[in-house]
This record gives structure tokens, sequence and C-alpha cells, in this order.
């Protein structure tokens, strides 16, 4: 058996699933009394180099297609739908947790991906406010329709029993590969929604000896040639978080309590690596590489381990200059392994890798197009106060360019429409204005045949639907 130091091993350990049965554990250190616990661990497999090679190459297409720097970058909203794995308790009680723990995680996805994260002030007082706090203009949306067809009475949350399902109760298993089985190979494959239209997201208990936060797939692409590790399928697209660590009001861990998780582990499924780097071999501190030219090469913690990680709560600045960084490391990256409440930042160079994520993923171009769930929102990650106010329906889709949008409460005057192609580039955003009628008439037959999304506005919420244009 090769020996590893413990933290080369944790990001090798689903490759290795069946290399070993227990998982050595590691004495927490940090900087509080809280991290007697264990340090934060992430159990997402890197993906390798073949796929950064391919992963490059479509940044680069990304950049001269936007002309980078130059001009915006696209907005993208994604459905999500939360399979949450409990054991038959009562609703809200853990692990069946609140819809209300669920909606708080989503509003911290949105406050992150939208470079308003909580804790984003504290940049300002750091060398890496002149990298600044990026928005990667990516939404998260509750889904409001099952892939039946039918209402979902909570709005984004798929709740899954595991004994009527006659499953083992994943906290019940004492080792990484028995849980990654269970995962991977039966809950997952049996609870998934199809990928093209949602986000999946899993969360339940875990056995406290592994203590492990999340885990997630990294895109995979249709044009992407062999099969690295660490890749979503149709069977296991998304990741899984610790349930405890899931949004910001609940039950929770006293640390990982500020939803930086999900955060951190949706960041690996949009492509992102660990800020200090993914090597897993042997490079040494300073050398392992994010791939992003805005963070810097990172010393990581006395636990940090050679890719540098770093832990707890460090404080500004930290390894000046060690790593060839006059600022030190960048701890509160949402992609280091800090405490939730040091997290603050995604940089520009990380939102580029997302948007080219989003861009060329296999189960990531389309989520932003997606009728089948009737995606809708406000800022604040909550559902709308009654789902149905401001349904949408496309008379008739897909139709030759001339439509009728039907509102079942229709807004006294106008309302904001954007009409955007499947890469969300944007090719329409206007007033739409009703008739004589009170009919809301769309005319798009100069548009070329095509999918299209399309984005209605009204009073803090946005509905997106498929338009398909066909001659
Ligand atoms: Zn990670």
């Amino acid at each position: 058996m090769l020996v590893l130091p413990e933290m080369k091993l944790k990001p090798l350990l689903i490759a290795l699933l069946f290399s070993f049965t227990a998982l050595a554990q590691t004495p927490g250190i940090g900087t509080g009394p809280a991290h007697l616990i264990l340090p934060r661990h992430c159990a997402t497999v890197p993906p390798d180099s073949a796929w950064e090679i391919w992963f490059s190459q479509k940044i680069a297409e990304y950049k001269s297609q936007q002309n980078f720097p130059s001009s915006t970058t696209s907005n993208f909203m994604i459905p999500v739908i939360v399979h949450v794995i409990h054991g038959g308790e009562a609703l809200a009680t853990y692990p069946n947790v609140s819809a209300a723990q669920i909606y708080s995680q989503l509003k911290v996805l949105n406050e992150d991906y939208g470079g308003r994260g909580l804790n984003s002030a504290t940049i300002a007082s750091t060398g890496f406010s002149l990298v600044g706090v990026s928005n990667s203009n990516i939404t998260f949306c509750l889904a409001q329709i099952d892939p039946l067809g039918n209402p979902l009475s909570e709005p984004g949350i798929d709740r899954v029993n595991y004994v009527s399902k006659g499953w083992a109760n994943p906290a019940a298993l004492g080792s990484m590969s028995g849980f990654q089985i269970l995962m991977e190979g039966t809950i997952k494959p049996a609870t998934i929604w199809n990928p093209q239209l949602f986000f999946n997201i899993w969360i339940s208990d875990v056995n406290s000896s592994l203590f492990t936060l999340g885990y997630a797939t990294f895109p995979s692409g249709s044009t992407l040639n062999g099969i690295s590790t660490g890749l979503g399928g149709s069977t296991n697209d998304g990741i899984w978080i610790w349930s405890k660590s899931f949004g910001t009001v609940g039950t929770l861990h006293s640390v990982y309590n500020k939803g930086r998780s999900a955060v951190h582990e949706t960041g690996h499924w949009l492509g992102l690596r660990h800020i200090g780097g993914d090597s897993g071999n042997a490079l040494g501190d300073c050398a392992a590489s994010d791939f992003c030219d805005d963070t810097p090469p990172q010393k990581g913690g006395a636990n940090g381990g050679t890719n540098g990680q770093n832990f707890g709560a460090p404080v500004y600045p930290l390894h000046v200059n060690i790593c060839a960084s006059v600022y030190g490391d960048m701890f509160m990256n949402f992609m280091d392994y800090t405490d939730d409440a040091v997290m603050a930042m995604f940089t520009p160079d990380q939102s580029i890798r997302m948007q080219t994520a989003m861009t060329n993923g296999t189960f990531r171009s389309l989520l932003t197009a997606s009728s089948a769930t009737q995606c809708t929102v406000n800022y604040l990650g909550l559902p709308p106060s009654k789902p149905d106010e401001f349904s949408l329906r496309i008379i008739p889709n897909p139709s030759s360019g001339k439509i009728i949008l039907e509102l079942a409460n229709p807004p006294q005057g106008g309302f904001k429409l954007i009409l955007s192609n499947t890469m969300g580039q944007v090719l329409l955003n206007s007033e739409l204005l009703p008739d004589t009628n009170k009919r809301f008439f769309l005319d798009l037959e100069n548009y070329p045949e095509g999918i299209y999304s399309l984005t209605v506005f009204s009073t803090g919420n946005q509905t997106v639907r498929r338009l398909i244009i066909s001659r």
C-alpha cells in the first residue's frame, strides 16, 4: 500500500476506494477550541491532466468569444433540486431538515456566486481587494415542477426516506468506501433528476468518524476524449453535502454553519480546483496550481499538507512572500479549507472557469433554458410566496416566432423580458407592453430557428422558460 501524507490521501480517496478500508483520522489542529474536532474534509476527486488540458482550451475559446476582458460575462440561471435523504424523521427533524434550512442555503449560494458574500467587506482591508470579489453571474433557483410535470409542494425539495427504499442509513457506515458505494452506487442513481435540467444536490447525515463535509463531480464535456476521474455522469452528477453543514439555520455544526460547504462543492461542480492546487502528487509547498492567474501560490497551514490548504481561521496576512506572493495565502477564498466564517470570495479567473463550465459542460450548458423546471426564485433564495402567481405559458411553443405570453396574473402595465441563446448570451432585453386586448404579443420572426431561453421578470421574481423557434 502506498504511504501518503494525510492531506495527499484525501483527494485521492475515491480513486483509491478499493485500496483502503478505513480512513485514518487526523487530530484536529486549528486556531480555536472548535478545531478540537476535525478540519474541513472535502472528498472531491480532482480530474486528471487530460481534463485540465481540454478545459484550458475551452477557457481560451470562451475568452476569445467574449472578447475578453472587455465584454461582460453571461448570466446563467441554474434550477436546483435538493434531495433530502432521511430515515422517516418528522419534518424539520434532523436529518429530515426544514425547508427553511434549504432555502437559507440557496440564499448563501446566490449571495456568494453574485459576489455579495456576507464577509466580502473583510476583503477590503487586504491586498486581495486589488483582485476583487468576483460576481460569477450565476444564479440558483428552485425547481417548481418534478420530472413528471407535477408541481412540487416544497419548491426545490425532494424528500427521500431511505428506510422505505430499503437502503442502509448513510450515517451508519463507518468507512468512506462504504459510504461512497451506498451514495454513488444506490442513492444517487435511484434519486437523480435529469442533470441536463436540474442541478442535483444530495444532503444526508454521515458517520461522525468520517467528518466529510461534501464532495462534487467535475463537469464532463461532449468533446472530451477519454474519461477522467471525478467527472459527473447521468447517474451521479451533482454534489453531496453533510446536512449539518448545509444552510445557515437548523441543526448545524458550530464552525460549518454559514453554507460555505455547498458554495465550495458547487465551485468544483463548476470546474474550480482547490485554491492551493490538487496535485495529489510529489509537488511540494507552493508548487501545486489551481490554474487561475489571479490566485497566489499557497504555502498552506501547519496541517495543510503539501497542496497549500489552510484550516481554521487564519489572520491576514498569512505566509507573505513565502510562495512569491506579496499578499500571502488567499485563505479567504471559497476553495480553501478554512472555516465558513472566514470564506468570502471567488476571483475573476475563477468566474471565467465557472462560465466556461456552464458553456461547455455536458450537464451544464442547457440548465439555463430549463422549461421543465419552471424555475423561479427571488434573490433571497426563497420560493415565491405564491408559486402560481406568476406562472407563464408560451403559446404556441414551438412556434414560427409569433407568440403570446400568457400570465396567470398579468401585471397592470408591462414587464421586462430577456431572450438568451443556449450560450446564455442576451439577444433581446426589453419591456413588453399589453395590446388593447391586454394580451402580450412577442414577435421573434426575425430570429433564426433554434432553442432559446426566455426570462420574464415581475416584482422580485423571475421565471425562465425554454422557447423553441421552428419553421
Ligand atoms: Zn474541495
